[in-house]
């Protein structure tokens, strides 16, 4: 399979490794969007956060607990984020969690920066959430 990311787990591509457990593995991203923008993911190949079983998805988000508690000292506040889907803006069809450093002043800015502005009515707000309850 071509997934960059599982070339990193079985080491045919070289990365920087922060911190491995039984089912999973942090390292820097090799195009960072800072100094410390680290990635966490799963060593099996999945897609998307919801196709991780129990065992695995605990295991990445106690990683992510831990790399976290080291990644924050850096800045003092760290952008945590998952590219779930392609049309989420994910690139690398392997879920990772992204730890960014934040810093005041940096060239990003809250979530709602992300998207123009819309204005939701009652009723389609209603519905969204008799879908998701
Ligand atoms: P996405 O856009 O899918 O949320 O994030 C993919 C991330 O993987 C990007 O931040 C990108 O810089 C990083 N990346 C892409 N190729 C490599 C690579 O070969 N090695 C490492 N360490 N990171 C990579
Ligand atoms: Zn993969």
């Amino acid at each position: 399979m071509g997934c960059i990311f599982c070339k990193i787990i079985s080491k045919q591509i070289p990365a920087k490794i922060i911190q491995e457990t039984s089912h999973s593995i942090a390292f820097l991203d090799a195009f960072p969007l800072v100094k410390g923008h680290t990635l966490i993911i799963p060593k099996n190949h999945h897609m998307k956060i919801q196709d991780l079983n129990h065992e695995e998805n605990s295991d990445l988000f106690s990683l992510v607990h831990k790399v976290l508690s080291k990644v924050d000292k850096l800045t003092g506040s760290t952008l945590v984020a998952v590219h779930n889907g392609k049309d989420a803006g994910q690139e690398v069809p392997h879920v990772h969690v992204h730890l960014v450093p934040r810093a005041q002043g940096d060239s990003a800015g809250p979530i709602h920066t992300m998207f123009k502005t819309i204005k939701f009515s009652d009723s389609e707000i209603e519905e969204i959430y008799n879908k998701l309850k």
